[in-house]
């Protein structure tokens, strides 16, 4: 049988960090541990599960899609390849939208994929009323789980953006998709679902749903919070203004990246 050491000695080196911590979860042990105890031989029960999980994270598969997991804004989420992996640049927008939502608001998270956002938002602010919104059936259903995980109580609606949802919202916020389709970086990113990536030619496609809705779907004096590109923040508040939203503000990252956008729909 290998040993541990043996197990690293096999990994390319950006992967190393991702295959200790697949090691120590296969032995029950934290990383510490595979460090210090290289000599080990697994059992051949570990080594069946963990041998193709190494292949898996080997062949450029995201660690969390192998483990099934993911730590966004210090609670643990259920992931599938259904939906993307929250990243920690999205935890801005969720510090945002705990600081600014109003008391007991109503607010949509479109888009919700895994939750992370709806879920993180309202364990955090318990006085708001959540819905998270997804087309994909999948993707709500790993949502409404990890909702339930997390004790939270949020309404969870299929709908394409708005299209499904009733009444007017105090807040609405979204992750969308908003790579452009020529983007570089895509075939890293071939394990995720390409339609919560993808949004055409310029990654602009959702924000013109999303600000044409709003005009609708905001209540007077609503806010409007979204993720987008580094290169994107003219681009949106342009296309904010046009759709008759005002007093726009963008927030940069911690990374020094401007992340995310706010727009507030006028009070009459
Ligand atoms: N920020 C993500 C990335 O660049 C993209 C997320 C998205 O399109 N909403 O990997």
């Amino acid at each position: 049988m290998p040993s541990v050491k043996s197990l690293l000695a096999g990994a390319p080196a950006e992967l190393r960090f991702d295959t200790e911590l697949l090691i120590a979860r296969a032995l029950g042990w934290n990383r510490a541990k595979v460090f210090a105890f290289g000599e080990v031989e697994p059992t051949a029960d570990v080594l069946e599960k963990l041998a193709p999980e190494l292949a898996r994270l080997h062949a450029g598969e995201p660690l969390a899609y192998i483990t099934g997991s993911r730590e966004f804004f210090g609670l643990e989420f259920t992931v599938s390849p259904d939906v993307l992996i929250p990243r920690a640049d999205t935890e801005l927008l969720v510090e945002l939208a705990i600081d600014q939502c109003p008391t007991n608001a109503r607010v949509a998270d479109l888009g919700t994929g895994s939750g992370a956002i709806a879920v993180s938002l309202k364990h955090a602010r318990p006085d708001l009323s959540i819905v998270a919104v997804d087309r994909s059936a999948a993707a709500l259903t790993v949502a409404a789980n990890n909702a339930a995980r997390h004790g939270c109580d949020i309404e969870c609606v299929i709908s394409d953006w708005y299209q499904n949802l009733n009444g007017q919202f105090d807040v609405v916020i979204s992750n969308p998709p908003y790579i452009r389709a020529d983007d570089p970086h895509l075939p890293s990113l071939r394990f995720e679902p390409v339609e919560a990536l993808v949004a055409g030619a310029l990654g602009l496609d959702d924000y013109k749903k999303l600000a044409a809705g709003a005009a609708t779907k905001l209540a007077p004096g609503g806010l409007l919070f979204v993720e987008q590109g580094a290169d994107q923040a003219d681009a949106v508040a342009n296309l904010f203004t046009q759709s008759g939203l005002t007093d726009i503000v963008t927030y940069n990252d911690l990374a020094g990246h401007c992340r995310v956008t706010r727009a507030r729909k006028n009070e009459s």
